[in-house]
């Protein structure tokens, strides 16, 4: 028994030293990623019409950001790159006079980005609200943080209408089509992936079936569709993903007067996080993450109740305990006396009058990280690779941020004449975007498990924690800079 077991333990040993190695080993690590390929794929039979060098599977606003940026590429100008999306064509020839429910907070990384695919010119003239400080608090105690950009040039983000970036980048996609062909109301029913040239039917590329019946096929196929994406499920890409007990309620708010409106609001309810975001001097946007049930009750509510429910979740003071204020404020006074004229004091955010017609929606909310964002020939990007509790507005940014890599490791592989489907290169784009998107994920998902209590000592935990974080500006200027990216 004992030398059966050092011998098994032996092999396992030796296995995993192999594994290793062939981890190590760029391109072999294909082997382990399933799709066997081989060195000598041959072209098949496929005609040369059906074959793209990249087909991006989902045209949301991660999906056509990656095919404006490929487009625009001078060293894939050769390329054949073609983009589907199963909805019809998103375009605005003059801004709607309603806001759109669905908006996202865009980091200054990915407004670059946005600027760099010529999409921020068109986003300005239609509709986008920056704003410089942020206002982050808890309604169970008094501790809070601000964020603030006011001595500095830059903005700190900007809240514009996901409709607005998507038909800003169909509209610059536009001015590309010699480069990148685009499918709407096409959607992707099969995916079928390489097989060996020694096996029978062997296929070299990713073949890709539409529900027209017609096939296509692609030397490298960019999985941009979103959290449920096909392309991760089809390929057997191992997830980690959870349903948080969550749905967030959205919303467009009308305010009771005009104010300069540039701040960013959230406050922390024991059910969960509620979040204002300005869109002009007198509408928000509201974001309120409850449980499944209250979300529920909130949507049913007449428009009166509802706007009383806003106001009265970021103005009272129902979830304070004596106990966390007593403790937070001896803190809060320790802190004072070690680095006095630190720190802001607490404001009230606008309150609201109404909503825009038809504007309540509710999604329920969820975590979701591919452990693995590329196979041979395959690779994900957005919340396809992952998806994360709106909390922090960082969803669309993670997204931006893998279009900006990607098109980067695609660009020098094309420039340096290699196969432009090897997983050699993209291992540099997953190994680099995991690197980011990881840390930021743990973050998030622990702000959430945080805040998601009133239990007094974590209560008082988190106070001491956000009151400290909000009196050291080294501190402070690291987040920033990590969530501006
Ligand atoms: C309430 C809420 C608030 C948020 N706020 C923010 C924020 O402030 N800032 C931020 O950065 N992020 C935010 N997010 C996250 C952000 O909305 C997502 O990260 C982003 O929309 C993901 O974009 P995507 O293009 O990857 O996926 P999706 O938007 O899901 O797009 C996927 C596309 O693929 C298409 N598709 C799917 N399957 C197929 C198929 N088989 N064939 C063809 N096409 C297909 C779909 O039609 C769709 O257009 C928020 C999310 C929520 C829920």
């Amino acid at each position: 028994m004992y030398t059966f077991t050092k011998v098994k333990l032996a092999v396992v040993g030796i296995g995993r030293q192999c594994f290793a190695v062939r981890r190590t080993l760029n391109g072999a690590r294909a082997v382990s990623r399933g799709f066997a390929c081989s060195a000598n794929e041959k072209e098949s039979s496929t005609s040369e019409n059906e074959l793209y060098d990249i087909i991006i599977s989902g045209g949301g606003m991660v999906g056509t950001a990656m095919a404006c940026s490929l487009g625009l590429d001078p060293n894939l100008a050769g390329k054949k790159i073609l983009l589907l999306e199963a909805g019809h064509k998103k375009v605005m020839d003059s801004v709607p006079e309603t806001y759109s429910t669905r908006v996202s907070s865009i980091s200054p990384g990915s407004a670059t980005l946005l600027s760099g695919l010529g999409a921020w010119d068109h986003i300005v003239k239609m509709r986008c609200k920056p704003y410089n400080k942020m206002q982050v608090w808890d309604a169970c105690s008094d501790a809070l943080i601000t964020f603030d950009k006011e001595n500095l040039q830059d903005e700190m983000a900007y809240i514009i209408e996901n409709d607005v970036i998507v038909a800003s980048l169909t509209k610059q996609l536009q001015t590309l089509s010699d480069h990148v062909d685009v499918r709407y109301r096409t959607k992707v029913v099969k995916y079928t992936w390489p097989r060996p040239y020694h096996m029978a039917e062997s296929i070299p590329w990713v073949q890709v079936t539409l529900a027209s019946g017609k096939t296509l096929h692609t030397k490298l196929l960019i999985g941009a569709d979103g959290p449920n994406s096909m392309v991760r499920r089809e390929a057997g890409i191992p997830t980690v993903k959870w349903n948080y007990d969550q749905s967030a309620v959205v919303a467009v708010l009308h305010l009771s007067e005009p104010t300069e409106n540039n701040v960013a609001w959230q406050r922390f309810l024991p059910t969960g996080p509620i979040a204002m975001l300005p869109l002009s001097d007198t509408a928000s946007s509201l974001v309120w993450s409850t449980s499944h049930q209250h979300a529920e009750e909130l949507l049913q509510l007449d428009e009166e109740s509802f706007v009383d429910a806003i106001n009265s979740a970021f103005w009272s003071n129902e979830n304070h305990s004596q106990l966390v204020e007593t403790a937070g404020s001896l803190f809060r006074t320790a802190m004072s006396v070690l680095m006095p004229d630190r720190g802001s004091a607490r404001q009230l955010p606008p309150s609201v009058s109404g909503i825009g017609p038809k504007s309540r929606v509710m999604f329920p909310l969820g975590m979701g990280h591919a452990t693995e964002y590329i196979r041979h020939r395959v690779v994900l990007i957005g919340d396809a690779a992952h998806r994360v509790h709106p909390l922090a507005g960082q969803g669309a940014n993670l997204g931006f941020g893998d279009v900006a890599c990607l098109t980067n490791v695609l660009s020098q592989a094309a420039f340096n004449g290699k196969d432009i489907g090897a997983m050699q290169h993209l291992l540099e784009y997953e190994t680099e975007r995991q690197r980011h998107n990881l840390p930021m994920m743990a973050a998030i998902d622990l702000m959430k498990k945080l805040y998601s209590t009133n239990a007094a000592p974590v209560v008082l935990l988190r106070t001491f924690g956000l009151q400290a974080t909000n009196i050291l500006p080294p501190l402070k200027e690291q987040i920033m800079a990590f969530a501006s990216k």
